[in-house]
């Protein structure tokens, strides 16, 4: 018997990606002009003019740590990449210069190094890299994409961690946390906090460093917005917004 269907929604995907890559195109680029014309007026705190930003987008886990597993089996690592991948995309279009931790499935503990065993140490070394690739050069912004889970399914929300080492990762965290309270989550009312040593990456950057925490896999609401390619959108698109005012 022959069927079509396949072949329909091979199109409707394409057609959906495109779409959604244009929409994101001009709504970022409405964006950029709309921050160009507000630094002219306000000053927020961007680095010297000459020196272009370069945005470290960094999907965490990957490989073998799938970091949180919701009920329904979806894993941390999966959905930190297509956000993160879509962040970096918007950036980019937008003429930023990106760099991402992992665009693929793995861990990153042999980037730099190539041990004989890394038992034991695989999680030690893979954050130690991706605070190295942040750092590399010192104009760079960290966002790092991750989700949370707790035991009980009733919270939700965002939740931004900002680096301790310096005022723009505070302001770069307030930041986002209004924008997402403006655009997607009217009643979140959760606080930016700052970063102890449980975390790693922004406990020791020196760059403009903050954490993003996209919502609980814990809650079914929010998990099954954050497993649509909109939300994700929507997500990317706001999460842009609210970072590209520290580039230039
Ligand atoms: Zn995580």
């Amino acid at each position: 018997m022959k069927n079509d269907k396949p072949i329909f929604y091979t199109i409707r995907f394409a057609l959906i990606s495109f779409i959604s890559a244009v929409m994101i195109f001009l709504i970022g680029f409405a964006f950029t002009n709309h921050m160009k014309n507000a630094n002219s007026s306000t000053s927020l705190p961007v680095f010297n003019e000459n020196d272009k930003i370069r945005f470290v987008i960094d999907a965490g886990h990957g490989g073998e740590d799938a970091g949180a597993i919701a009920e329904d089996g979806t894993l941390e690592k999966d959905l930190n990449l297509s956000i993160a991948k879509l962040l970096g995309v918007v950036l980019e279009l937008n003429g930023n210069e990106v760099v991402m931790t992992r665009t693929t499935d793995t861990l990153l503990y042999d980037y730099y190094d190539d041990l004989e065993d890394y038992t034991g140490q695989k999680k030690v070394y893979d954050l130690r890299n991706r605070l190295k690739i942040a750092s590399e050069k010192e104009n760079s912004i960290y966002v790092g994409i991750h989700m949370n889970k707790f035991s009980m399914s009733k919270y939700s929300g965002l939740q931004v961690y900002y680096s301790p080492n310096n005022d723009i990762s505070y302001n770069m965290a307030d930041s986002v946390k209004t924008r997402v309270k403006e655009c997607l989550q009217p009643d979140n009312n959760r606080g930016i906090k700052r970063a102890d040593s449980s975390i790693y990456i922004l406990n020791h950057a020196q760059i403009p460093a903050v954490l993003i925490e996209c919502g609980f896999l814990s809650n079914e609401g929010e998990l099954a917005l954050l497993k649509s390619q909109e939300y994700q959108c929507s997500l990317a698109i706001t999460l842009f917004s609210s970072i590209i005012g520290y580039g230039n």
